[in-house]
């Protein structure tokens, strides 16, 4: 049976000139989120940031799963606030085709995979906000990103029981590495909770009506070969997104 297929959402990078190559803007994404789907049997393709929603449509077209992967920050305009000092990289093409393709997938019960970004866009594209940025609006939270001086920051994590989550990672506490700034706030339509941090941050959420929808604030791609926590997730994603490709074949 042919594998499943899952788009895998994409930002742009400025390359600057060398003494051999002029400077370029390029589509871009760590290989670790393709290397990933392919280790747990699924098909990688991009999509591109194009921000053009007729092409998004397209491409979701010839998915079965939709993996929102990591990334810079979201516009806080999305969600109806003004720039916090310490938002960075806004990148609106992405944002539009990010929020579309969510939509998208939400609207026809395809599989969600979202990464770190991923699993602030999808809190977004629900109508939610954002905490935009962990140290200067939680005094009291744990290191959640990581810098030159903290390489590999790790936290605790409490998983919800009863929730989907649970089911996929198969525990109820665990530690996760993290690397992020932001996180989800209030939350959107339909989502809640599966997972928090020792600080009360929101480290996962998932639908409240059994969609196949899971995002997680942390890399699991990173930990791939050395957790199998993580394996769990692009497992849960690609078996996922076969039997969806199932039930639109029925
Ligand atoms: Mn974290």
């Amino acid at each position: 049976m042919a594998k499943p297929i899952i788009g895998i959402t994409t930002g742009q990078r400025f390359i600057p000139a060398t003494a051999l190559y002029r400077e370029e803007n390029v589509i871009s994404s760590p290989i670790e989120y393709f290397r990933a789907v392919i280790r747990s049997g699924g098909s990688p393709l991009f999509l591109p940031p194009t921000g053009d929603p007729a092409a998004v449509e397209a491409a979701m077209e010839g998915f079965d799963g939709l993996l929102l992967s990591g990334g810079g920050d979201m516009a806080p305009a999305r969600y109806g606030e003004g720039p916090h000092n310490a938002a960075k990289r806004p990148q609106p093409a992405r944002d539009d085709t990010e929020l579309v393709a969510t939509r998208i997938a939400l609207e026809r019960g395809m599989p969600v995979l979202a990464i770190c970004r991923g699993i602030q866009v999808l809190n977004v594209a629900l109508g939610g906000t954002l905490i935009q940025d962990i140290p200067s609006q939680i005094p009291d939270a744990l290191v959640h990103r990581t810098s030159p001086t903290e390489p590999h920051a790790y936290h605790e994590l409490s998983v919800s029981p009863d929730s989907l989550l649970a089911r996929v990672l198969g525990i109820s506490e665990g530690t996760v590495n993290s690397s992020h700034h932001q996180s989800a706030n209030r939350l959107g339509e339909g989502l809640r909770v599966c997972a928090r941090g020792p600080d009360g941050v929101i480290e996962a959420l998932e639908t409240d009506d059994g969609r196949p929808v899971l995002a997680v604030q942390w890399h699991p791609e990173r930990t791939y070969d050395d957790s199998p926590l993580s394996r769990r997730l692009f497992d849960w994603l690609v078996a996922e997104a076969g039997k969806w490709r199932g039930s639109q074949a029925e």
